[in-house]
């Protein structure tokens, strides 16, 4: 491992013994197995950390598997969603694999264990074979088929593979013990019957191999030497010891199966079914939609690979269950944009400020630092003109002390501008605040040096010229559920907690004219506001931005306002 100063997680203390115990570090070899039946969400994305993480740490090779052993889900659309997250996050697979390659061998195998007597086909109904199960406390009781000869197992097998029987006759099963504590050791079925076509071997099959069966025996013909999946795989663990048995040969690796916690994220839920569902009943505008917890609807939002990957980092690998904040993948977000996003002004909810004594026909070009955080990101001009908008909630006629923005009779400073004190409002006849006049300072341009650009005010606006802005569509996106933990509520719908503000759309905004060239995904901190990035629908004539983060966390309940 060629970084000795970090602490090791369990699954690199576990890789650490097996080579301190004779394993050849070459021999390391890893894998990431989707099953193409979804888009990456964020839960993947700790895992493919993980494991590309091992394969960066040990200098080992990484597959890409697609678990693509049922007909019904699986798509090539999601196999193609899945390379683009992978490649977008910065990794790279040694080869793209389907379990789908290996249906022979796997049927091969099947065969195998037939002749050795260790599997046997069974055609009861389903709910028989479940009631024969038994429960944990309950030892179950042998299929009456369980004895069948090696002949006619061979040759029911051969028909159920040819398309002769329906789906749901036949399946083939292990034969392992129906006694067993463990459940999944009771005889589990390893062939199914499935008349689909399949997104690759197309018509090819009628009979699909069980989850189970195929992923050890992928990874041993890949020669995966360690095998990682999440905890709800550890009762497995025995089974897919079992199968390799069948197969091993001592000479070639035998893979190892461990288990770490699933990433879990607050306020979110995370299973593709249920993000399937989200997309399926349009309560969200696809798998992409900036509120989803999919890596691309994240990219979407505006988040960087390197903060997913800060993310995945600072979470950490665990051994339990455990839910991660929402707010530690918000702050890896901000953390990063702060260093990188360039700084430019936007009015999300404007009113009028006119400054009387600036003249009519006067503009001035003032320069504005890119970046206080990257000197390198170097200056821009921002036009600055006698009429302005400022934020609504940046003015009150009358407030207390504590309130540093613009009210009557006091100063501000305008970002990168100068200061100005606001004197007087116009309103329409409803009450309606219409324009608030000010006068400006004309000595206290910022940068300019003088002794009134150094003078201190309290509070500082940001604004944007009124000739010279351009109007945009801002979408503010807040989280998608309202619960912590939508998905765990006894007797509810993970859909009832659905956040009704989790999207507001502003079509009112201003944004200043140097956004004009901004290009689909480019980020921007929106000063005071938040970070912004220039969504796909955008186009030259309208311009559309989505928040990827506010700068305040709206949601802690003890924010301080000013
Ligand atoms: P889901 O329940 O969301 O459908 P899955 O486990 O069925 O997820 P797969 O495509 O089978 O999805 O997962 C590919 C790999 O990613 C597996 O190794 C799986 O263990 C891992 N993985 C899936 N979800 C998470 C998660 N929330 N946290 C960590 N790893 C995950
Ligand atoms: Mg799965």
């Amino acid at each position: 491992m060629d970084n000795h100063n970090k602490a090791l997680n369990f699954l690199e203390q576990i890789i650490e013994e097996d080579l301190a115990n004779g394993l050849d570090t070459k021999k390391l070899r890893f894998r990431f197995p989707p099953e193409p039946n979804g888009y990456l969400h964020i839960g993947h994305a700790a895992s493919i950390c993980l494991n590309f993480g091992l394969g960066l740490s040990y200098n080992a090779p990484v597959n890409l598997r697609f678990d693509d052993t049922n007909p019904a889900k699986e798509e090539q659309e999601y196999v193609d969603a899945i390379k683009q997250d992978i490649k977008w996050l910065g990794f790279q697979w040694d080869k793209e694999l389907y379990s789908s390659d290996y249906f022979q061998q796997l049927y091969d195998w099947a065969v195998l264990l037939i002749k050795n007597g260790n599997a046997y086909v069974d055609n009861q109904s389903s709910e028989t074979m479940a009631l024969q199960k038994g429960t944990p406390t309950k030892i179950g009781t042998d299929s009456p088929f369980r004895n069948r000869s090696i002949e006619e197992n061979l040759a029911l097998f051969e028909r159920m593979k040819q398309g002769e029987f329906d789906e749901g006759t036949h399946v083939l099963r292990a034969k392992i013990d129906m006694t067993s504590t463990n459940m999944l050791m009771r005889d589990p079925i390893i062939y199914r019957i499935l008349k689909r076509s399949h997104h690759r071997t197309k018509n090819t099959w009628n009979i699909y191999p069980m989850y189970d069966w195929t992923h050890g025996e992928s990874d041993y013909i890949e020669q995966i030497s360690h095998s990682i999946c999440t905890l709800e795989f550890k009762s497995h663990r025995e089974l897919y010891d079992w199968f390799l048995d069948q197969v091993c040969d001592s000479k070639r690796i035998r893979p190892k199966q461990r288990e770490f916690a699933r990433r879990n994220l607050s306020y979110t839920v995370m299973s593709k079914r249920k993000l399937l569902q989200l997309v399926n009943e349009n309560l969200v505008n696809g798998w992409d939609d900036p509120r989803m917890p999919t890596i691309s609807g994240l990219r979407r939002r505006g988040y960087t690979p390197e903060s997913i990957k800060k993310f995945s980092e600072l979470a950490g690998i665990a051994k339990r269950d455990n839910v991660t904040d929402v707010a530690l993948l918000e702050f890896c977000i901000k953390d990063d944009l702060n260093k990188t996003a360039p700084r430019v002004m936007a009015v999300l909810d404007p009113v009028k400020v006119v400054i009387t004594n600036y003249p009519e026909d006067k503009e001035e070009w003032l320069e504005a630092e890119n970046n206080q955080e990257d000197v390198a990101a170097g200056f821009r001009k921002v036009p600055f003109s006698r009429a302005l908008y400022i934020e609504r909630e940046d003015f009150r006629e009358e407030a207390n002390k504590k309130f540093f923005r613009l009210k009557l009779n006091n100063e501000v400073r305008l970002k990168n501008a100068y200061i100005i004190k606001a004197y007087q409002v116009v309103k329409n006849e409803n009450g309606d605040l219409l324009e608030i006049h000010c006068t400006y300072d004309a000595l206290s341009k910022s940068g300019s040096g003088s002794e009134e650009s150094q003078r201190k005010v309290k509070g500082t606006l940001h604004w944007v010229s009124i000739k010279h802005a351009i109007k945009a569509e801002v979408r503010l996106y807040d989280r998608l559920f309202n619960h912590e933990a939508p998905d765990t509520q006894k007797d509810v719908d993970f859909k009832n907690f659905i956040n009704p503000n989790s999207l507001l759309i502003n079509n009112e905004a201003f944004v200043e004219p140097s956004l004009l060239t901004a290009k689909i995904g480019d980020r921007f901190q929106f000063q005071r506001l938040g970070y912004f990035n220039i969504d796909i629908d955008s186009t030259p004539n309208h311009l559309v931005f989505n928040r990827t983060v506010p700068l305040r966390d709206s949601w802690a309940k003890t924010e301080a306002k000013d």
